[in-house]
């Protein structure tokens, strides 16, 4: 693929790092909209979803199944400690990538969507009443709306949700009317993965500051894609999946203020996260170990940390001019169109992703023929169905990038969309 020169980090030498993007798809299927009829390249646009791995972060899981695979915190011999001491590390590693003062404030969970829960039971159950309200946005991710829903239905708390306007932002005047008092818990997503849409969180905290409120900041769209620092935006908690921004599954971030993660009772109890047992009581340890019962996602911890390692030498910066380009390029491709509806911001100012749908033609479908030309992207409601009811769209199409895509694989994209309007005229 010839790769344009203009791009604020090395597309060329980032791409070679990822030998995913090497493969063909398609080939032997039979079937129409399955795939390609011959080995095609693949272009991958589904990376709001997950992302790839590039070889350094293969390697750093490698390295630890051949090298010092160990269980952590409980072996006095070497292989123990030295898992140990990677795993402690990578702690402090995703704790400076964020802003955060150290790894007593990191939690490591399996993504975004338990560290939702583990907040929603560890500290909703216990501080949410019939008297409480958590406010949320018409926006939020089902991680988190599905997930204060059902903790609000459990302790009589009232769901409030701040208004998308019809350009895809905040109303902000509403959230100001929202937010009162009753307020203990406002949950906003940073960048929508639907629209795109990158929220004020900052003025948010403040308008839930002002009123004694928590809030919670879901980072999964936002920590892979611009720089983060949760001690500037005021969040009382962040959380972000490994598996969006170069790491592998299995593993994510809470972020939580010291104070507050201490003042919470676990989550989940069992081994690791214990200081002494006895047949009447337990204690617990330190953070933040409190929250991490049992034998936790090693491997892909340590590896969670060689991504954000990979992420920090580009520049995060740099990743985040990356995204915009490619996410006004698409946006201005897919506007030459009649009967594209895009959803979200403007181009210019939007996160690095692209939901839309073609006149006549179903997002699955689109999606599929696509797929035929060996671009990958997302068809469905992104896990925003209320959102899409408010759109009054059962399903979009869904194009993301990231830091190896090209202005070339949009043009791929636009081919392949073009192909789906004329079959469906
Ligand atoms: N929040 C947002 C905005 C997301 O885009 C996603 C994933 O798509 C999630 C939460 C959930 O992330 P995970 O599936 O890694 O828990």
């Amino acid at each position: 693929m010839g790769v344009q020169e203009s791009y604020p980090i090395d597309v060329e030498a980032i791409r070679a790092d990822f030998p995913i993007l090497d493969r063909l798809v398609g080939g032997d299927v039979e079937t129409p909209g399955q795939g390609p009829d011959d080995d095609t390249p693949l272009y991958y646009l589904d990376n709001a979803a997950t992302s790839h791995t590039p070889e350094q972060v293969v390697e750093a899981i490698s390295d630890y199944y051949r090298g010092y695979n160990a269980n952590v915190h409980r072996g006095i011999h070497q292989l123990s400690q030295e898992a140990s001491v990677a795993y402690e590390e990578a702690h402090d590693t995703v704790a400076d990538f964020i802003g955060a003062a150290g790894r007593e404030e990191i939690v490591f969970t399996k993504n975004t969507t338990e560290a939702e829960n583990l907040v929603a039971y560890a500290w909703g159950l216990t501080e949410l009443g019939p008297d409480d309200s958590v406010v949320l946005s018409e926006m939020e991710h089902h991680a988190s709306l599905v997930t204060w829903q059902q903790i609000a239905k459990r302790t009589g708390a009232e769901v409030r949700y701040i208004r998308v306007d019809d350009d895809g932002y905040l109303d902000m005047d509403h959230a100001a009317e929202l937010i009162d008092d009753s307020t203990a818990m406002v949950s906003v997503v940073h960048v929508s993965n639907t629209l795109g849409t990158v929220n004020p969180v900052a003025d948010l905290a403040d308008l839930a500051h002002d009123h004694d409120a928590l809030i919670f900041v879901d980072g999964a769209q936002s920590a892979p894609t611009r720089p983060v620092d949760v001690e500037a935006m005021d969040a009382d908690f962040f959380a972000f999946s490994g598996h969006k921004m170069c790491g592998p599954t299995g593993i994510g971030a809470l972020y939580g203020k010291e104070a507050i993660l201490e003042s919470m009772q676990p989550y989940l109890y069992g081994g690791d996260m214990i200081r002494r047992v006895t047949y009447e009581e337990s204690t617990w340890e330190d953070l933040p170990w409190k929250f991490e019962a049992g034998t936790p996602s090693i491997a892909q911890g340590i590896a969670f940390a060689a991504a954000v390692d990979y992420m920090e030498e580009i520049g995060m910066d740099a990743v985040q001019a990356h995204e915009e380009l490619l996410a006004e390029y698409a946006y201005d491709r897919l506007s030459e169109f009649d009967g594209v509806d895009i959803y979200g911001p403007p181009g210019d100012d939007r996160g690095g992703l692209v939901a839309f749908n073609v006149e006549g033609v179903h997002a699955h479908d689109l999606s599929s023929i696509v797929n035929d030309h060996g671009v990958a992207i997302r068809a469905g409601d992104h896990c925003t169905q209320p959102l899409h009811d408010k759109l009054g769209i059962a399903a979009s199409a869904r194009a993301s990038f990231y830091v190896y895509n090209t202005r070339e694989e949009i043009d791929e994209l636009i081919d392949a969309v073009t192909d789906a309007r004329d079959l469906f005229a």
